[in-house]
């Protein structure tokens, strides 16, 4: 699945050759070349990923991803540290602001691939291609079917996305406004109790096989989907 990724470097070349190799594999890019740029992107709305160089002019790329991480909004959001070769060293403190990764330059489009849909698919699996199943209920975000005990299920694009959001993160509550976030996106103004009108949809298309079972109420709190 695409994803919005802000790319935060600062040598006009390699933001070029990464960003180039990012819409490729059919992502959005937004490019920053100062980790001050790269926080007014962030705070227009939030990406799915962060790749961020290590060295930058002003704010570094360590004091950004603290910043990232200490920030109520923004502490879920993905971060792949880039670094030279030189600055190997530094990695393990990299790591310790709270890096999800880094990757060496200079580095492959393979390698740069597989990293991301690696810290996808851990920190956001709602992001990736994976086949997700539970319960005899399928989705394939590939092709955009979801089958319920072999038979198709038709969704409507936010009750797909709702639906993924859930298999991918099974047995945890999410509240409302989590899910707004998740599924709908940040900054995007809906009213709450339209998570109320997209769960039954969703639940009375997952009836004709029981599936809705699946969508549980959590009162006071939220929606999870459990299997239990
Ligand atoms: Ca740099």
């Amino acid at each position: 699945m695409p994803a919005n990724i802000l790319l935060v470097e600062d040598e006009p070349a390699i933001q070029e050759l990464i960003a180039f190799n990012l819409q490729q594999a059919g992502h959005h890019v937004l490019r920053a070349d100062s980790a001050e740029a790269g926080m007014s992107v962030v705070r227009n709305a939030l990406p799915d990923l962060i790749l961020l160089d290590w060295m930058l002019p002003g704010m570094s790329g360590i004091e950004f991803a603290k910043k990232i991480r200490s920030d109520e909004r923004t502490r879920q959001v993905p971060v792949i540290m880039l670094t030279a070769r030189s600055e190997e060293t530094d990695k393990i403190n990299g790591l310790e602001t709270g890096a999800d990764d880094y990757i060496t330059k200079p580095f492959s489009p393979r390698e740069l691939q597989a990293r991301i849909k690696a810290v996808l698919r851990r920190r956001a699996p709602q992001m990736t291609d994976d086949l997700v199943e539970v319960k005899g209920l399928s989705l394939d975000p590939a092709t955009h079917r979801v089958n319920g005990n072999g038979q198709p299920i038709d969704l409507g694009p936010t009750e797909f996305r709702l639906l993924h959001f859930f298999m991918t993160h099974p047995e945890r509550v999410h509240s409302r406004a989590q899910l707004l976030d998740h599924v709908w996106g940040d900054h995007v103004f809906v009213e709450e109790r339209t998570v109320d009108v997209h769960i039954r949809r969703l639940r009375s298309a997952l009836e004709a096989t029981r599936h809705d079972a699946l969508i549980q109420t959590v009162r006071g709190t939220g929606y999870r989907l459990s299997a239990l």
